[in-house]
């Protein structure tokens, strides 16, 4: 069963979620939130109930039933057998005889394990140490699937009885975070010319001139001129977000150079700090050798807080390099307070089935005060009408996204494939009312 500290967590996410997205007085009694055995739902009086399921072994369902409701479609788990008997309401919620009320599907089950990271332990690591994202077997669109906001809306509209036939009268605006990983600030550095150079020539092998020739031709580009499609990127960004009213966070690698780690020196960072207004925020991207180095994170933290001449409380992981959710205790006792690496860089979706910033459970059981804002959509792994699909819904359940756009590839012709993407995936953004939070606002 579950113990005592991790019921006290889920309903500190589900009352901090309540408040993030929904506005004060909604007719769900937070008080009469309760955790408990289905017998005791059975027996107990009026309130909203959150079934308590034996959870020994984690088997990922593999049913699920969709409703359309509140103009939007929801995933939710098969009626549990106890429940038989029980009429639904519209919303998938079974009544007992004194209008309490509890989900008909066994949702911490489903949600448990994701938010508390027990899946992602059964998935073999890759040769980087990660979780290997290709070995996650829930079909993508699970993995777009934001089961717990989708939960807390149906149990909201459960509270109105019926009354709202959409969200939006209870519901803040959506929020998304909006950031860029700054890899590679000059195009003309060793490795990446190296690189060019590799693709030139196995291009000619394959006899594809046309392949080669544009390689060679980014060679003599960013020989002339460096920073032209990196550093300078930084300003293009700045420009479309002022454009759409938003703002963004910058997280700098720097620190040890190459391999996977930081390409750019210390000047060129520099620079390209200079040219962020205030208002935006600038956090770490954690090097490749800092994971469970206290000497290394703390070496690089320090360098890049003398730049900023302020204390850095946010930042991502490069190559989202970490084990499992449970390393983002390290960094807490880093002194991060906002950590944005908890995602996929080849998928796209909500790798622990919530769409919010949220405190993990160790940091949470330690008493440590970070929290992550999971990563949903990255410039490589985006398909456009996914997003689209997603943007829509989450402006009508509740919650936030998140992007990560590299600035080497927001405005770069060498990546064709990119150009134009960033502005329209602000325009959708726009069109569905969502305003941009920062990781600075998660800590006022
Ligand atoms: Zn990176």
């Amino acid at each position: 069963m579950y113990s005592s500290i991790e019921i006290e967590w889920i309903k500190h996410l589900i009352l901090d979620y309540l408040d993030r997205y929904f506005i004060e007085n909604i007719e769900l009694n937070k008080d009469r939130i309760y955790f408990a055995t289905v017998d005791e739902f059975i027996n107990g009086g009026p309130g909203f109930y959150i079934l308590l399921y034996p959870n020994n072994s984690f088997v990922y369902p593999t049913k699920f039933r969709e409703i359309n409701v509140l103009d939007t479609v929801f995933t939710i788990g098969e009626k549990i057998s106890e429940f038989q008997n029980l009429e639904e309401n519209q919303y998938g919620f079974v009544k007992n005889s004194n209008s309490g009320f509890a989900p008909s599907w066994d949702f911490l089950s489903l949600v448990f394990p994701l938010l508390k990271g027990e899946y992602e332990k059964l998935i073999k690591q890759d040769h980087l140490g990660r979780v290997n994202q290709n070995l996650d077997n829930r079909p993508s669109e699970l993995l777009l699937t934001p089961f717990f906001n989708e939960f807390i809306a149906l149990l909201v509209a459960t509270s109105y009885d019926g009354k709202l036939k959409v969200l939006n009268p209870v519901l803040k605006c959506p929020n998304v975070f909006l950031s860029h990983d700054c890899d590679l600030l000059i195009g003309n550095d060793y490795f990446t010319q190296l690189i060019r150079c590799y693709k030139v020539f196995s291009n000619l092998f394959k006899l594809n001139f046309s392949g080669a020739f544009i390689k060679f031709k980014y060679i003599i580009l960013n020989l002339i001129d460096g920073k032209k499609y990196y550093l300078n990127s930084i300003s293009y960004i700045l420009k479309l977000e002022k454009k759409y009213g938003y703002r963004s966070s910058f997280y700098f690698l720097n620190g040890k150079i190459a391999r996977y780690g930081a390409r750019s020196n210390l000047k060129v960072i520099e620079l390209a700090i200079s040219l962020i207004p205030d208002g935006w925020d600038i956090g770490l991207h954690y090097n490749y050798n800092t994971l469970h180095s206290e000497v290394n994170f703390l070496q690089q933290k320090s360098q890049l807080e003398s730049i900023l001449s302020n204390i850095v409380f946010s930042g991502r992981a490069h190559y989202l390099k970490y084990s499992n959710i449970d390393d983002l205790l390290f960094y807490s006792r880093m002194g991060i307070k906002v950590d944005e690496s908890t995602g996929y860089s080849e998928r796209q979706g909500f790798r622990y089935g919530i769409g919010s910033p949220f405190t993990p459970f160790n940091v949470f059981s330690s008493k440590g005060d970070l929290v992550t804002i999971p990563l949903t959509f990255m410039d490589s792994n985006i398909v456009l009408s996914d997003f689209d699909k997603l943007v829509k819904h989450v402006s009508k359940i509740g919650g936030s996204i998140s992007i990560l756009f590299h600035n080497d590839l927001v405005n770069n012709p060498e990546y064709e494939i990119f150009l134009g993407l960033y502005e329209k995936l602000l325009q959708v953004l726009k069109i569905n009312n969502f305003n941009y939070k920062l990781p600075s606002d998660l800590i006022k």
